[in-house]
């Protein structure tokens, strides 16, 4: 209970500060939330997002749902020490502000950006038809942004996006990156009927894995995330709702966590409902550390 409180507390302070920088320098490998919340909007919760901090650099980032580009802002985080981008899924409240962040990118990155999202299928465009129909600079939606994807645009000859695909109907990971002691890899996992993508992190000895939306009936992914010094699982649904073949309920998310052996679990992407009876459901089953996630949140790693 106590413990809770303080939890509860230390959300409190990060949400209400969050117009300030939150920098999560000084541990070696930390997590930061840039956005807590779901699809809905909300006045203290951006949209899904997060960065993996390792030492002074934020190097990988996972999903940028609407508001999280004003959060990487506020995190003090640097477009060129990015080592890759992972997107989960489609869906708007992961991928809205990507536009916002490419826009400007080219001047500041300094390298080819790997960014990585799902293949398609018949709801949804595979990730490079996706950015396509955003950034080509003939038939896209931003024609302004085509040297994101190699388009030659007078003053703007500076290095691509180098976009890759993680096959969906693959049952097994699919290694996405494996640079500068960082290791990547990404699971499929049920989302609906969404070609969508959790990601494993291995850097410096330690594991953090970002369950993005999930329903949480592919046993798969507890072997995906076993033993994580860190779990990210999604709070999307009140613990009184329907079964849904979107998102797990909280008692599911709370058996994955235990099942997995995560160390610690944060919860993020939290709709707007009751959280207490939703956190109680977590902890019938977890019994690990557990953090309510907030925006600019930050997690050492250990
Ligand atoms: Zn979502
Ligand atoms: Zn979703």
């Amino acid at each position: 209970m106590f413990r809770s409180t303080i939890i509860s507390l230390l959300g409190f302070f990060s949400i209400v500060s969050n117009a300030s920088a939150q920098t999560c320098v000084g541990n070696p490998v930390a997590v930061q939330i840039l956005g807590s919340g779901g699809p809905a909007i909300n006045p203290e919760r951006a949209s899904a997002g997060y960065l993996l901090w390792v030492g002074a650099q934020a190097r990988l980032l996972f999903d940028i749902g609407g508001g999280s580009y004003i959060r990487f802002g506020q995190t003090r985080a640097k477009l060129a020490d990015l080592a890759m981008v992972g997107i989960s899924h489609l869906h708007p409240d992961h991928t809205s502000d990507l536009a916002a962040l490419m826009w400007g990118s080219n001047r500041l990155r300094v390298e080819p950006l790997p960014i990585v999202g799902p293949s398609g299928n018949d709801v949804a465009p595979d990730f490079t038809t996706f950015l396509s129909r955003m950034f080509d600079a003939k038939s896209g939606a931003y024609q302004v942004l085509g040297s994101t994807l190699g388009a030659e645009q007078p003053g703007t000859e500076r290095p691509r996006l180098d976009v890759r695909i993680v096959d969906v109907t693959k049952t097994e990971p699919t290694k996405v990156l494996d640079r500068d002691g960082i290791s990547v890899t990404a699971l499929r996992i049920p989302h609906a009927n969404l070609p969508t993508l959790a990601y494993r992190v291995e850097t410096r000895g330690v594991s953090v894995v970002f369950s993005s939306d999930q329903n949480g009936t592919d046993r798969k992914f507890v072997d995906f995330a076993k033993n994580a010094n860190v779990l990210i699982m999604h709070l999307a649904i009140a613990s009184s709702a329907p079964p849904s073949p979107l998102h797990a309920s909280p008692a599911l998310v709370g058996r994955l966590g235990q099942e997995a052996g995560a160390k610690r679990l944060i919860l993020g992407h939290i709709g707007q409902f009751d959280l207490d009876p939703a956190i109680a459901d977590v902890k019938k089953a977890y019994t690990g550390a557990l953090t309510v996630g907030g925006d600019l949140q930050c997690t050492p790693v250990q």
